[in-house]
């Protein structure tokens, strides 16, 4: 059972109430352009639900890793300007992170007015949870909006910092992820069935452990799928494996719950024109690698996922990013896709592999948060989400 985190409405706000918001705006790259921008459209809610309010917002995020150092590479800048489009507004972006600068900037905002601040981890303050860095972000809100779920799993300052010391809720997007992965873990409709794939089997042991007390089926395919395989004496040529998992996955494979493929292709390299061949999973030859589950395997998964009543998918099926190595993972998509059943994807890669095929709309839930959605799934909580709760008793306490 996750715990309900407080909610927008719990907020005490007024005209020009300044907001300070975490938003999860650690969007892919592309030669300084925004090659995908779902995680700024995800925070369009919250953001139009304190704008009809007439609070100032002064927004901030993370983008990729430039480890507490100030990196024009990992600039929030074309953020702002993609925000601004959308919005219809100019977003103007603080040159530091909390700063003096920041400070002056947020005191100009008029009511309904949006800033952002710099890459937060720009400052190393971030990632440490150094609390001089948290009480100078702190100072730039009056209350604390966390919109992002994807930086929910991690103790930096931005996310446990500000909750400490300012009335705190969850935006519309970390909410709604929070509500449907619990459904998932609480009241899942049978048939309950787990499609996981994706590299490493080391990487989601503590998911597939927690997911196998709720699930009825966990259908396996990616690299993960050819310890399963080696785990059953099968011949797997140079596929990936893990041989430190085998023994673990032999006991997986005990609960009888657990699918893995019949089929592969297999590939003499991982390169778009390399010889390929479609052969059966426990017999891959010396010198080949599997690179995507055969199209029986995936006509099978296709069928248990039209049968069920919930799904969630994490980790694409084989190396769906080279062409001819996407068929299985495209067939699984279409059937989550095209299934009645709730169909929720969560990963960062198995979300993009949906989008990129055209299916995001047809899935009922997409979660933004690769890591933080395996997290709250293994510890059915995270750091961010107590962060909150605990601001919430703070103010009923002081309140009596
Ligand atoms: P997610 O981000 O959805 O949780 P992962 O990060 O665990 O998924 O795994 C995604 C990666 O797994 C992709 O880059 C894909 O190319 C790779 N992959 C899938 N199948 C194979 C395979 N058979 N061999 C090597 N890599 C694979
Ligand atoms: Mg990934």
């Amino acid at each position: 059972m996750v715990e309900p985190v407080p909610r927008l409405e719990s907020l005490p706000l007024e005209k020009c109430t300044s907001v300070l918001l975490r938003a999860d705006f650690n969007v892919p790259l592309r030669d300084g352009k925004i090659d995908d921008d779902l995680r700024i459209t995800a925070a369009l809610p919250t953001i139009d639900w304190l704008r009809e309010r007439e609070c100032r917002i002064v927004a901030c995020s993370h983008l990729g890793r430039p480890r507490g150092k100030v990196d024009p590479k990992y600039s929030l800048a074309p953020v702002a300007e993609r925000l601004g489009e959308l919005l219809g507004t100019e977003v103007p972006l603080s040159s530091g992170v909390a700063d003096f600068g920041s400070v002056t900037r947020m005191q100009e905002l008029g009511a309904g007015e949006v800033m952002l601040l710099e890459n937060l981890r720009f400052e190393p303050g971030e990632e440490a949870n150094d609390p001089a860095f948290a009480t100078n972000l702190s100072g730039l809100g009056d209350v604390y909006v966390d919109d992002a779920f994807g930086a929910a799993h991690r103790a930096h300052a931005s996310i446990v910092g500000p909750p400490r010391v300012l009335p705190s809720a969850a935006g519309r997007l970390l909410a709604r992820e929070v509500e449907v992965l619990s459904t998932l873990l609480d009241a899942p409709k049978h048939p309950f069935v787990v499609v996981l794939g994706g590299v490493k089997v080391s990487d989601k042991l503590g998911v597939i452990d927690a997911l196998l007390d709720h699930c009825d089926q966990l259908l396996i395919g990616g690299a993960m799928a050819f310890t399963f395989l080696a785990a059953e004496g099968g011949e797997i040529g140079d596929s990936l494996v893990e041989v430190d998992q085998v023994e673990h996955c032999k006991r997986l494979l005990a609960t009888g719950k657990v699918q893995i493929p019949t089929d592969v292709v297999a590939a003499a390299d991982i390169r778009e024109d390399a010889p390929a061949r479609h052969v059966s999973a426990r017999a891959i030859p010396a010198g080949w690698k599997g690179v995507d589950v055969g199209p029986e395997t995936a006509a099978n998964y296709a069928d248990v996922v039209a049968g069920s009543a919930t799904v969630l998918w994490n980790g694409p099926m084989g190396i769906f990013e080279i062409a001819p190595f996407a068929a299985g993972t495209r067939t699984v998509a279409e059937a989550v896709a095209d299934s009645r059943a709730f169909t929720v994807v969560g990963g960062g890669d198995s979300a993009a592999a949906v989008r990129e095929m055209g299916l995001a709309e047809r899935v009922d839930h997409v979660s933004t948060g690769g890591g933080a959605a395996l997290e709250l799934i293994e510890f059915g909580d995270l750091p961010g989400l107590q962060a909150l709760r605990a601001s919430q008793a703070q103010i009923r306490g002081h309140g009596q």
